[in-house]
């Protein structure tokens, strides 16, 4: 049996994590790790902790859907320890800094980070790369919605669709990004704008366009169900267990 430690666990999609645990016959709740009190149900004989250290002990692989503060500190935790285990990311808005902390925990151990843990999205991003390839006069404009909680903005898929479509172009993405339309202006050639809504509960849409004049792609991917990301973190979890030390994308797991 694989024993899966969560991390996020009260949150949305952590939550889910633990209820899909149950349908894995091969897997089972390795820790939890809880912040404050426990303020929810879980199996019988689950171990809680708000120990970081003991909860790494517990577990073959971490999944991590929580904050960026709180991946820093479980990547600090990791990257420390003396005997490192495999770690799914699925926490967005992280910067540069906690990236080189992935990087540094996957010199010992393997860690799989994903903005996206649908299948959906994984090929969205292989799509888009080709057509911006193709397309290169289009304007590309990316909007994305996610329900009102939504803590970062642009979503880390939207960025990772962006990451995409710059990649077909062979630019890097930082000369051509666009997210505040309102202070840049009338749009130039070449640039590659986000657009981000947030409301109600939207699990979460994104739409790349590529507009060109008298006619307009549009691919759009909509998540109508958080289970899609707890099976897709599971599934990653699965695959990355015995996978030797490296920082590996999901592309990796869909292949
Ligand atoms: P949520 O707010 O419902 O849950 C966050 C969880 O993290 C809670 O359990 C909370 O207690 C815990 N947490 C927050 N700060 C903490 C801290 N400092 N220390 C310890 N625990 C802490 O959020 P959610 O909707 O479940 O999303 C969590 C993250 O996953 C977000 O970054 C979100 O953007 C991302 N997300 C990723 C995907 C994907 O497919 N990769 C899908 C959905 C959401």
């Amino acid at each position: 049996m694989i024993k899966v430690g969560i991390f996020g666990a009260s949150g949305r999609v952590g939550q889910l994590i633990i209820h899909e645990i149950g349908a894995h016959r091969n897997m089972e709740i390795g820790a939890v790790f809880v912040r404050k009190e426990l303020d929810f149900s879980l199996p019988e004989g689950s171990f809680v902790t708000n120990d970081l250290d003991a909860f790494i002990q517990c577990c073959d692989v971490v999944i991590d859907f929580s904050s960026k503060e709180a991946t820093n500190a479980l990547l600090r935790a990791l990257d420390s320890t003396s005997s490192p285990i495999p770690c799914v990311v699925g926490t967005t808005g992280l910067d540069e800094q906690d990236f080189a902390l992935m990087e540094s925990c996957s010199k010992r151990a393997p860690i799989l980070y994903a903005s996206n843990m649908s299948l959906g999205v994984a090929l969205l991003r292989q799509i888009v790369e080709q057509v911006a390839a193709k397309l290169t006069h289009a304007d590309i404009e990316i909007s994305e919605i996610h329900h009102r909680h939504k803590k970062d903005a642009p979503s880390g898929t939207a960025l990772s669709l962006a990451e995409s479509c710059a990649k077909g172009r062979k630019q890097p993405l930082k000369e051509i990004l666009v997210t505040d339309r309102v202070s840049k202006g009338a749009r130039k050639d070449g640039e590659l704008s986000i657009v981000s809504l947030r409301g109600g509960d939207v699990a979460g849409r994104h739409c790349v366009g590529f507009y060109l004049d008298g006619e307009y792609l549009e691919f759009t991917h909509n998540a109508t169900n958080r289970l899609t990301f707890a099976k897709g973190a599971l599934e990653c979890a699965a695959w990355l267990v015995n996978k030797p030390p490296k920082l590996y994308s999901i592309d990796e797991v869909f292949a």
